[in-house]
């Protein structure tokens, strides 16, 4: 008989963007003719950056080639790649990375979800709240995260609340805990932390023997000079910092896949003897074990983010999904609304009006205004009161979101 991970099966069932499909599949059904403007998911819609299609199909050609053919690449990825996020990402700023510190993958998610399983399942764990749900949910899986409770916190993790009266700055833990995950800029609330602010969670992780779990996907929205991009600009950092990077959201490449993970050869971990270990060399030999690699061509695709040409045009993508954000900001400043994020950050994260909750908001807009946003509680306790709103669509599209909010509003 096979016994089933029963851990997961503590999971409810809907994954919040399932449940958000549902209930547009059934507006859509039940209103054929109605068109509707998504501000939800938070994918993005403009095609890739020329360089890198140009780097593609390149690569395709490439692999028509006996001579150039690439079969299985290294597992942590290919160097060209790995040379220009060195040369690019961090050099630039002053921080040093050898190669073997920096491992290659099909995009954020599978390693944000996976780096778990290189920890003992019983440290403790804390998350910001709200948060991107994935952190939670993984940990669920292999049975760090306890119990799901009534008020929908899970019995094993601590949250840090970033609510409007802290300005969604998370207070430091008030005890010790093994493992914390940050975001920033951040999924969903769009906020983003200060240097100085950063400061204090590394120095927080050095004090404590903490391991923290960085997760920088949005780097490249950051207009401010003192929102740090990465958090090895935060000394001490590499003794104490995983951090995630993508491409998907930096150049379009949410269909493509590829992003990438740093883990510093300084960063250790205790064994239960006492010992320490290098993180790198136990992630390594995860990777080596169950990844074969991201593909070649979107490799090659990522190394063409780093090109003149490619830099442009990915500057020239963020700017205007960066140009909704403002206009979206400022038209609901004007309806009163309370909206934060959207500086730094393609996300905004809207204040419901008075009397209603994240879903009834979400069902409201949707039914009379055509409008789809993702309820903030879906993000965690903390999100209750609140709805996210993306700036990926176009222009038209997130301008016509707001006509439609104003008008729905204005009928209050
Ligand atoms: N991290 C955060 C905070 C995200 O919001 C997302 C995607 O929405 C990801 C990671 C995953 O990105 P990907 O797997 O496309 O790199």
């Amino acid at each position: 008989m096979s016994l089933v991970n029963e851990h997961i099966m503590k999971l409810p069932d809907s994954y919040l963007f399932s449940e958000i499909a549902t209930k547009v599949n059934i507006f859509k059904v039940t209103h054929p003719s109605r068109k509707l403007v998504s501000l939800g998911i938070g994918d993005v819609t403009r095609p890739l950056p020329a360089a890198c299609i140009e780097a593609m199909h390149s690569a395709v050609d490439d692999m028509a080639s006996a001579e150039r053919f690439h079969g299985y690449g290294p597992e942590q990825g290919y160097d060209f790649l790995i040379d220009a996020i060195i040369k690019n990402d961090y050099l630039s700023k002053g921080i040093f990375f050898t190669p073997g510190e920096i491992f290659v993958n099909d995009g954020a998610k599978s390693d944000t979800g996976n780096i778990g399983e290189i920890l003992r399942w019983d440290n403790s764990m804390g998350v910001t709240d709200p948060i991107y749900p994935v952190y939670i949910d993984s940990n669920v899986m292999c049975g760090r995260a306890g119990e799901l409770m009534p008020d929908g916190k899970w019995s094993n993790v601590s949250y840090f609340p970033c609510t409007e009266e802290n300005g969604f700055i998370p207070e430091l833990p008030d005890k010790r805990i093994d493992v914390i995950y940050l975001c920033y800029p951040n999924n969903p609330t769009g906020t983003v932390l200060t240097k100085q602010e950063l400061k204090k969670w590394v120095d927080y992780a050095l004090d404590n023997d903490t391991l923290l779990l960085f997760d920088s996907a949005y780097e490249a929205y950051i207009q401010d000079d003192n929102i740090p991009h990465s958090i090895y600009e935060i000394r001490g950092a590499r003794k104490c910092a995983i951090e995630f990077r993508s491409f998907s959201k930096t150049a379009g490449f949410t269909g493509v896949r590829c992003g990438y993970t740093v883990v510093p050869k300084e960063l250790t971990a205790a064994t239960f003897s006492g010992d320490r270990v290098q993180l790198n060399k136990i992630w390594k030999r995860r990777q080596n074990t169950k990844f074969n690699g991201a593909s070649y061509i979107s490799q090659r695709g990522a190394e063409a983010v780093y090109s003149h040409d490619g830099k442009l045009q990915v500057k020239e993508i963020i700017s205007s999904y960066m140009k909704n954000a403002y206009m979206m900001r400022n038209r609901m400043k004007r309806m009163e609304l309370d909206v934060y994020g959207g500086a730094n950050a393609p996300y905004l994260w809207v204040k419901v009006p008075q009397g209603m909750t994240s879903w009834k908001f979400f069902d409201r807009l949707l039914y009379e205004a055509g409008l789809v946003v993702t309820p903030g509680v879906g993000f965690g306790p903390s999100g209750e009161g609140f709805v996210r709103m993306t700036a990926f669509g176009t222009y038209d599209d997130c301008l016509e979101a707001m006509e439609r909010l104003e008008s729905w509003m204005e009928s209050l």
